[in-house]
């Protein structure tokens, strides 16, 4: 990519009316665009990360068996009215609306119901079991408070994935595999050393639900870290009874901040029950299939991934969710030879199947196409200038390296490839 062709530019000042620093550097390097609070478009360089993260959850829940699909935002009252999900009272961050031809519908906060309902059509007898069904969508929610940035949307991408089950040792083997599957994407994209897998309220089989929780002060949540266990307790179960139960001892518990990045529940049989959906076991008898629900918030980690990995300079990408693999910067020059340079390493770099973004703005000072590379936060910096041509090659450096390297094309090609 060209960056003269990228039509977002990047901000010096902070943007009045943010508070949080996620999403002002988000905004300051121009990965998306604050269109009210709790809504942030993605731009050309923020979808490219967005799309990276969602590469590596869609890896990881392909490979437990997951098939994609896409419900619609659109849903029926009806079915939550069924499993008392419906009123605002049960469910506090509904967005609803009335259709002009008559009746009501909601806005998708979450997918159980409708999901439930459209699995009547495909499961009817034990051997339609087990199914696992996932997408990436827009939810809607109508939060109070969406001061966090990327970590609290009223419209955020989340990735759920939803099992059936014929049985509760299916059902918890599926469970297990989640929570393993969980974790490689969080070490994937960089958030592994600070996640941690949480006790918390609700689900079925066992009294628990299951939460990531990665450490942040930027978190919303509180939670007892068992770190030589690597496990933790939600605020809203802590007590004596849930400590013994797990073999914690409260003094070896750590009171730490955290953002829920991921959340894992139990439905049971009951929501197949309210909602009809039942199949035929081997003995012809009529059985609830059970339900796993598994939310991970998509922007949210984009957020803590800003919150966490970050200087006073900008953004420092982990390799494996940034933009771009690197950023070539082509000085100015008065010698059209430098020009030639960076462009001929540009084009050998993509046809190496790099990505790479090339900062041969005109009329843009080094200083400034440093700061800029800084703020973007490409994890790899490569300069040609007429400086780096006498020394031999291209000056190479890390995003968080103090001093440049001066290598040549062959060797800037074998360490972008590792
Ligand atoms: P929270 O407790 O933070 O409000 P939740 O328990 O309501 O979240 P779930 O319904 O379990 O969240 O959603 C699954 C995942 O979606 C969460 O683990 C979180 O990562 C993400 N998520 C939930 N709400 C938001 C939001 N408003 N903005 C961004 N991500 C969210
Ligand atoms: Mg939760």
């Amino acid at each position: 990519m060209l960056q003269s062709r990228l039509f977002t530019k990047t901000r010096k000042e902070l943007p009045a009316d943010e508070a949080s620093k996620n999403a002002q550097l988000l905004i300051r390097a121009g990965y998306v665009h604050k269109e009210m609070a709790g809504a942030y478009s993605f731009l050309p360089l923020g979808l490219r990360v967005l799309e990276r993260i969602k590469g590596i959850v869609r890896e990881e829940m392909n490979g437990i068996g997951g098939q994609e699909i896409i419900m619609t935002a659109l849903q029926r009252k009806e079915l939550w009215e069924r499993t008392n999900r419906w009123d605002d009272k049960q469910v506090d961050i509904w967005f609803k609306s009335q259709l002009k031809s008559g009746g009501d519908v909601g806005f998708g906060w979450s997918h159980e119901e409708p999901i439930t309902d459209m699995m009547k059509s495909f499961i009817g007898s034990y051997r339609d079991l087990p199914v696992y069904v996932y997408q990436f969508q827009t939810k809607l929610r109508n939060e109070l408070r969406a001061k966090s940035g990327l970590m609290r949307g009223r419209e955020f991408v989340m990735k759920d994935l939803y099992s059936y089950s014929a049985n509760e040792e299916e059902h918890r083997a599926f469970y297990e595999a989640v929570t393993a599957a969980y974790m490689r994407v969080f070490e994937r994209i960089g958030l592994g050393d600070k996640t941690f897998f949480t006790f918390a309220s609700g689900g079925a089989f066992t009294e628990f639900s299951h939460e990531f929780q990665t450490l942040t002060d930027a978190g919303e949540d509180v939670i007892y870290l068992h770190r030589g266990k690597k496990i933790a307790v939600n605020k809203e179960v802590l007590s004596e009874k849930v400590l013994d139960e797990l073999g914690l001892k409260q003094s070896e518990l750590e009171e730490v901040r955290a953002a829920e990045v991921g959340n894992i529940f139990s439905f049971g049989g009951k929501k197949s029950e309210e909602l009809g959906l039942m199949f035929r076991d081997e003995k012809g008898e009529q059985k609830p299939a059970i339900l796993g629900s598994y939310g991970i918030g998509i922007t949210r980690a984009m957020g803590v991934l800003a919150e966490l990995f970050a200087d006073e300079r900008g953004i420092v990408w982990p390799k494996e969710v940034a933009p771009y693999d690197v950023h070539l910067l082509l000085l100015p020059s008065d010698d059209e030879a430098v020009e030639k340079e960076a462009s001929a390493l540009y084009e050998r770099l993509q046809n190496e199947g790099i990505h790479v973004l090339y900062d041969e703005r005109k009329g843009v000072s080094a200083g400034e196409k440093f700061a800029d590379a800084d703020l973007i936060g490409i994890p790899v910096r490569a300069v040609i200038s007429e400086k780096s041509m006498k020394a031999g090659g291209i000056e190479v450096k890390g995003r968080t390296e103090e001093k440049a390297v001066v290598m040549d094309a062959k060797k800037l090609l074998s360490l972008l490839k590792k």
